[in-house]
């Protein structure tokens, strides 16, 4: 009997440690794993139906499917229902829902520290790559605090916290033809930032203090030949920031794909939605490699109200629908891979895109 018992016990034993090694490894809060680098990619205004309708003109698949884990947030701000560029970047810098029209200030406007300068303060390297000017409302809500995206020139000044190492987009009139008469390109090569406003010099440069400014506002279109202008310098950019040991924040931004939606022009979303998605494949070309980077590619809202009403996959076209010249009120799909991607499944606000970053860089 007793030799029965302790048989029975014995084989207990056994088939709750297979069982527990078969369960899929939910890894628990300490095994996680940590990414080292982290970079976060905006669609500006690129809404599902934006992605599906440059799926079809690109026949039928994305880079962006090779991300596995797919959440929603919810994109409302403070004081509106449909966000607007500033809150909604303002939103994954500081994590705090803020009026629309806000720079990196809470809602009582009050400036917060947003996760770039913080990554910046502990050691990592940080970034930027658009196709507007890095003053422009998605890139200044990481590095600038201002209760108006209006700024350009205040917002510009900010940028002399020296909080943004590698910053790559337009904008340049903001810091050399200003009301003040300062020139904040020479002052910004004094803190030793590389400054040039050609793309093809950036690879002169040693370090990772780079101030490429490459057109006097926002970039041309990719219907005007911008051609891969947003991958190549992203490339520059991971490049450069990799040689951080600590790692590194960057922010990357298909800034565009709104104005196409503001415009209510399909070919416009698409082209540079393709764009922005040939930016992701370099990323993730990284990522694969590294092992320690986490990509997060989002919207801060979705423009225009874009519907597909028919088109053809074998011609690889759309008839597209708007209900808006504005932005719109919809859930928006997150992307993620790599270390700590499991965390951006299911439904949340867009604030916790910012909390969730945080808490895999173990800050
Ligand atoms: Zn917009």
């Amino acid at each position: 009997m007793k030799k029965h018992l302790s048989l029975f016990i014995l084989s207990a034993g056994i088939l709750l440690i297979s069982c527990k090694s078969n369960q899929p490894h939910s890894a628990s809060k300490t095994e996680r794993k940590k990414p080292k680098n982290i970079i976060l990619m905006i669609g500006d205004g690129m809404g599902l139906a934006q992605v599906y309708a440059a799926m079809v003109a690109n026949g039928m698949w994305l880079h962006l499917e090779k991300l596995p884990v797919i959440g929603l947030h919810k994109s409302y701000s403070s004081d509106n229902l449909i966000t607007d560029s500033a809150a909604g970047a303002t939103a994954f810098s500081i994590g705090k829902k803020t009026f629309n029209g806000a720079i990196g200030v809470d809602s009582s406007g009050a400036a917060k520290e947003t996760i770039l300068e913080e990554a910046h303060r502990r050691g990592l390297a940080t970034g930027m790559v658009v196709t507007c000017a890095v003053t422009h409302a998605t890139p200044a809500s990481f590095v600038a605090h201002q209760p108006s995206r209006a700024m350009n020139e205040a917002i510009a000044l900010d940028f002399l916290s020296g909080s943004a190492d590698c910053i790559i987009g337009g904008g340049r009139q903001y810091f050399t033809k200003r009301e003040d008469g300062r020139n904040l390109t020479q002052e910004m090569q004094k803190m030793g930032y590389f400054f040039t406003d050609q793309l093809a010099e950036v690879e002169k440069s040693k370090g990772t203090k780079l101030l490429a400014l490459i057109a006097q506002d926002e970039l041309p279109k990719m219907s005007e030949g911008r051609n891969s202008y947003l991958p190549k310098a992203t490339e520059l950019a991971l490049k450069k920031l990799s040689i951080s040991k600590n790692g590194f924040f960057l922010m990357v931004e298909g800034s565009q794909i709104d104005w196409g939606g503001h415009n209510n022009d399909p070919d416009y979303i698409i082209r540079e939605t393709i764009d922005f998605d040939e930016t992701i494949k370099t990323v993730l070309q990284f990522a694969e490699k590294d092992g320690e980077t986490l990509v997060v590619v989002t919207a801060d809202h979705e423009t225009g109200g874009l519907a597909i009403n028919g088109g053809s996959k074998e011609k690889r076209t759309i008839d597209a629908a708007f209900t808006t010249k504005k932005h719109t009120g919809i859930l928006i799909p997150v992307y993620s891979f790599g270390p700590g991607s499991e965390l951006f499944g299911g439904i949340y606000e867009n604030t916790a895109i910012f909390h969730k970053m945080k808490t895999l860089m173990t800050w």
